[in-house]
């Protein structure tokens, strides 16, 4: 501030003194050290004027980068308006951060999310809500959602404007072949703002109708066996039967309650299946004794079902182990030759086979010359319940169980269950296991 006192000062009194001097000779020397004086507070006023100007000029073009230096008492405001522009520099960019850090963090999100205004326009979405509502971030921001969500049980909602809680609808790429279920909320914020908030309960939804099949599927298969056991106890109480048929009743009535009981084994080994761990890498299971069970067991299913002799074709291909658990192999083989005698006729021959392939790893086929299955069924064959012919199934005391659980214990140790029919030929089941779980029998 001196400096500038004394600077306006010296721009007086230098050109004054000199005219002073210059014009001691002449008689208006006072009037021309005057105008000196006057001309040299003009020239300080008009350099002070510049450099305010610049000032002026360089806050007008905002660009805050280029600070004009200085100095004296221009200088110093340079100065302080620097520092301070550099700190709310310093400021924006922290705070343009941390919203690029929190909208990553929304980008990030599993749900989809969509930041509306007071007017419902939007103003950002993320990925997961373009994906859902078919949203495009260069065509849709500051346009209406409600122009671009055209799904009326959303528009209800947002008409209805109660969001205490959710409503479902498709999303955008939902088709008959492929839907997708979302749940959509909005949260409204702030002064009229709101957050939509989407999530894909597709897989709850399947979920939670796979669950509501599966209770239907159990109650039906149990209530009929019930039904027909609680009528002949209705009919042994009621009517006065003779020896011979009170055993016939009684023999129908132990024939219904196997069936039940062979569905809740069926149940309680798929139960056990989903819930146990996977069956150790390093159990080694012999195969030639698991054959030697299987092959009983189909004899007498095979007398059972009828008195004609059936050919039965059990093979080993050498002395083998697969590792994992010898009881779930054993369900696995032993519903696959079930069903090849279930479903092909007394005379027609059935082959069961173990081979070890070329390329590592076995494989264990039952090869049928049944009624075999039309290739519209094949993909559904191991879903829960799910039969072909159904009373075929029933009379031969079948569960519909039977292919679920050996995808299951296939799936358990790393293998492939393959299904090739030809409907009148006949059927053939193959399980391939990996050649980590094969090996030669080893010596004891
Ligand atoms: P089920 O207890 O009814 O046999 P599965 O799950 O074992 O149940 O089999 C499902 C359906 O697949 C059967 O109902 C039957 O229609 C069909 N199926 C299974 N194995 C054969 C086969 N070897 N030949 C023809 N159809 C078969």
């Amino acid at each position: 501030m001196l400096w500038r006192i004394v600077s306006f000062l010296l721009c007086q009194a230098l050109p004054a003194l000199a005219a002073w001097i210059f014009f001691s000779g002449s008689g208006e020397r006072e009037a021309l050290a005057l105008l000196s004086a006057l001309a040299g507070c003009y020239l300080w006023w008009l350099l002070d004027a510049l450099r305010g100007r610049r000032i002026l000029l360089w806050l007008r073009s905002g660009d805050t980068s280029q600070i004009p230096l200085g100095g004296g008492l221009w200088g110093e405001l340079f100065d302080r308006i620097r520092k301070l522009v550099r700190a709310r520099d310093r400021a924006v960019s922290e705070s343009d951060k941390r919203l690029e850090e929190f909208l990553a963090a929304l980008q990030a999100s599993p749900n989809g999310v969509v930041l509306l205004d007071a007017e419902g326009r939007i103003e950002w979405f993320n990925q997961t809500a373009a994906d859902h509502f078919g949203l495009d971030s260069g065509r849709d921001l500051q346009q209406h959602l409600g122009n671009l969500v055209r799904d009326p049980g959303f528009a209800a909602y947002m008409s209805a404007k109660d969001f205490r809680h959710d409503v479902e609808m498709p999303g955008r790429s939902s088709s008959n072949t492929k839907p997708v279920k979302l749940s959509v909320q909005l949260h409204p914020y702030g002064e009229g703002r709101s957050l939509l908030l989407s999530r894909d309960v597709t897989a709850v939804e399947q979920a939670e109708a796979m669950r509501r099949d599966f209770v239907a599927n159990v109650s039906h298969e149990i209530r009929t066996p019930l039904t027909v056991l609680a009528g002949f106890v209705e009919t042994l109480l009621s009517l006065p039967l003779n020896e011979e048929e009170r055993t016939r009743y009684l023999g129908l009535m132990e024939l219904q309650a196997q069936r039940m009981q062979t569905l809740v084994n069926d149940l309680l080994t798929l139960s056990r299946l989903e819930g146990s761990p996977l069956p150790p890498a390093k159990d080694w299971v012999v195969l030639d004794s698991l054959m030697a069970q299987c092959q009983q067991e189909a004899r007498d299913l095979s007398a059972l079902l009828s008195a004609a002799p059936r050919a039965l074709h059990f093979s080993l291909d050498g002395p083998m182990e697969v590792a994992g658990s010898a009881s779930e192999i054993h369900s696995a083989m032993s519903n696959l030759i079930g069903n090849a005698i279930r479903y092909s006729p007394a005379g027609k021959p059935i082959e069961v086979r173990w081979v070890s392939l070329p390329q590592g790893g076995a494989e264990f086929s039952v090869r049928d010359q049944g009624q075999g299955i039309a290739p519209e069924h094949i993909p559904r064959l191991t879903e829960r319940f799910y039969r072909v012919d159904r009373s075929r199934s029933r009379e031969t005391g079948g569960t519909g169980l039977g292919l679920a659980i050996v995808k299951h214990v296939s799936q358990r140790h790393g293998a492939e269950l393959s299904i090739e029919s030809t409907p009148g030929k006949g059927s053939t089941f193959a399980i391939h296991f990996p050649a980590g779980r094969v090996r030669q029998k080893q010596i004891a």
